[in-house]
């Protein structure tokens, strides 16, 4: 990369590359507009900002019901708690973490599993996106929470993290895998994984059983500028890269609830019939991998 290739935005750690290909522009430019009622009211609740679903049974005594005037804000918050639970399980995966190891969020968004992750094992973690007002918004949270030593954004790509090789001793994507190639995905992640550590991702992933793409997975494909890969490609980038499946979960079952809870609220953005439908048709599959990096 030339000094050419770089734009500062006046803090040292957002420096950024252009993207590498014209499709990671438009993927940038995505998330550097996306301020969708749906993840900003539920990260004002407590100011961790998920971009990614809810998985959990509903608690239907806490959202009151329905004539109760803070229905609203009782769904927004019962959305939100089954979000951060969704990290909490993926947490759970990565092994053990020590207050001196790295961690690693590729496709950070907003930061939010990065500040849970901190606040879990009181380690570094480090995040990188492909949006700038993304990795602002994390590095600002950070700072307002006093973590700016520990929680640190970045704007590159995930195919090629400014991280040394076996620094990471966890590293994981939320709901970001669907982005990129896999094959390079998982070189990269092998390669910052340190022997013995642990990559874990939670995607959506259509059904080899179904046979190819359901017409909801290529809405779902639409709506997000994003390629849905399968179950299948996830295991075979991962075994051709030293990554060793430690659990496979299908988390499918249990993020229906949020879906369906979702449908009803004022904050639907459109696709909900279509995570509905291809969940229940087993099409599509929302699944955890934890793997060991040997
Ligand atoms: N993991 C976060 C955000 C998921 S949204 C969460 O759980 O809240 C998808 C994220 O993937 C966005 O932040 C987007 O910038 C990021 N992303 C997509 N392709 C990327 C790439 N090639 N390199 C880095 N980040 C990427």
């Amino acid at each position: 990369m030339t000094s050419t290739d770089l734009t500062t935005t006046g803090r040292d750690s957002v420096v950024i590359p252009s993207p590498a290909s014209p499709y990671q522009g438009d993927i940038a430019r995505y998330w550097d507009h996306e301020a969708r009622p749906v993840n900003l009211r539920l990260g004002d609740v407590d100011g961790l900002y998920h971009h990614h679903y809810g998985i959990g049974e509903v608690d239907h005594a806490a959202l009151g019901d329905a004539g109760d005037s803070e229905r609203e804000k009782k769904l927004i918050a019962e959305l939100h708690r089954l979000e951060s639970a969704q990290t909490n399980v993926l947490l759970d995966h990565l092994g053990e973490i020590g207050r001196d190891h790295t961690l690693v969020d590729a496709g950070c968004g907003r930061g939010g599993s990065m500040v849970m992750a901190h606040q879990r094992f009181g380690c570094k973690v480090e995040g990188v996106t492909l949006s700038t007002k993304q990795a602002e918004f994390g590095n600002r949270r950070a700072e307002e929470l006093g973590l700016s030593d520990s929680v640190r954004s970045r704007v590159c790509n995930m195919l090629n993290m400014p991280f040394e090789t076996g620094q990471a001793q966890g590293s994981w994507n939320n709901e970001s895998s669907m982005y990129v190639d896999l094959d390079d995905l998982m070189a990269e992640h092998s390669r910052i994984l340190a022997p013995g550590g642990r990559y874990v991702t939670i995607t959506g992933c259509w059904n080899p059983r179904y046979g190819q793409p359901s017409k909801w997975v290529s809405q779902i494909n639409a709506h997000f500028e994003c390629n849905i890969h399968s179950r299948r490609e996830y295991l075979k980038a991962m075994a051709d890269h030293r990554l060793v499946p430690q659990a496979v979960i299908d988390l499918t079952p249990d993020t229906l609830p949020y879906w369906e809870l979702r449908a009803t609220s004022s904050l639907v953005t459109g696709i909900e019939e279509a995570f509905i439908n291809s969940y229940k048709d087993g099409s599509f599959q929302y699944v955890l991998i934890a793997a060991d990096r040997v």
